[in-house]
């Protein structure tokens, strides 16, 4: 549960990871966060790849060079963390508004006791 003497919750970018602290400026989704740099890094993506409808080449999996595909991994080796850690996050804002486990553990397709168990 988050700590209330915390003065502010800390926000990651969903694609890098980066903290708000970080970076220069963060925008949210519905239930993602993604960074300026991230945004900046879509840019130049869709800027070389204009007309193209399919995903670019550069990050289809099989055609990503060797370093790309270390970088991929390393980035998916604490993505469990990261998704947890922000699943944590959402369930501590909706105690804060008085959301019961009831609900969140409808929401999660677990039973009241189980999301307590998880997120309490
Ligand atoms: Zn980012």
């Amino acid at each position: 549960m988050a700590d209330p003497e915390s003065p502010a919750r800390m926000f990651r970018c969903s694609f890098c990871a980066k903290p708000q602290t970080e970076v220069a400026k963060m925008v949210s989704g519905p239930g993602v966060l993604i960074c300026n740099e991230c945004v900046k890094l879509c840019e130049d993506v869709m800027a070389a790849y204009p007309d193209q409808l399919e995903p670019a080449s550069i990050m289809v999996p099989d055609k990503m060079p060797i370093e790309q595909l270390l970088a991929v991994l390393r980035g998916y080796n604490t993505a469990v963390e990261r998704v947890d850690a922000a699943m944590q996050d959402l369930a501590d804002i909706l105690r804060e508004r008085n959301v019961s486990w009831s609900v969140i553990g409808e929401a999660l397709g677990v039973s009241r006791q189980a999301a307590w168990k998880r997120f309490g």
